[in-house]
């Protein structure tokens, strides 16, 4: 997948992406499983709005122990995040463009802000957006279309080991095998 829908282009945009619409209380596992789409398929940061602590420090606690920088950022004015992103805002909605016909575009942008909704996007958003895409036209998911428009765009899922992480897998046919930076410094 990755090489085919990726054309070629000045190389792997760095992206962040932007929830909307999450609601404490109801959200958190669904808001908690797009942050850990996010920073495996190598996102940089996710902005959250509105701002959940709980999910912020969660997603900390994931880079501490499996590493990289990856982090949540709260943020009250979402329009301000996406009027001051200096790159590509790109609103992942099923009524947008295909992907396949906006991937040249993609292609050249070295920075994207990806913006995902959540029960009901805000109607302004069609209009800041740098350009609206759709990962197939029908419904589905936030975390389902992320995956996918990251794979895409990305090529593939970062296949080395996060910096700092204090865990790692050892890939394995059968069972379970994690090292522990403990166990690599007492090599
Ligand atoms: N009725 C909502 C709307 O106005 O778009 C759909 C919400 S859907 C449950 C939550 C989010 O998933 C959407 O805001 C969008 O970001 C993403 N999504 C769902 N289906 C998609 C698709 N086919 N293409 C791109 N993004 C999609």
């Amino acid at each position: 997948m990755p090489s085919r829908a990726r054309p070629k282009g000045r190389g792997v945009p760095s992206v962040e992406l932007l929830r909307l619409g999450h609601r404490a209380g109801r959200d958190p596992r669904l808001t908690t499983h797009l942050a850990l789409v996010a920073r495996a398929f190598g996102a940089r940061r996710m902005y959250l709005h509105p701002p959940d602590p709980a999910i912020a420090e969660r997603l900390a606690a994931v880079a501490r122990r499996w590493g990289g920088a990856f982090e949540v950022v709260g943020v009250d004015d979402w329009r301000r995040t996406v009027r001051e992103f200096d790159g590509l805002v790109v609103h992942l909605t099923m009524y947008g463009l295909s992907l396949e016909r906006v991937a040249p575009r993609l292609a050249r942008a070295s920075h994207l802000l990806v913006v995902v909704g959540g029960a009901k996007v805000p109607p302004a958003l069609y209009g800041l957006a740098g350009v609206n895409v759709a990962v197939g036209h029908q419904p589905h998911s936030e975390v389902g279309a992320a995956a996918v428009f990251l794979d895409r765009v990305r090529g593939g899922v970062p296949a080395s080991e996060f910096v700092g992480a204090e865990c790692t897998i050892v890939p394995r046919a059968r069972g379970k095998s994690v090292r522990t930076a403990r166990s690599r410094s007492r090599r």
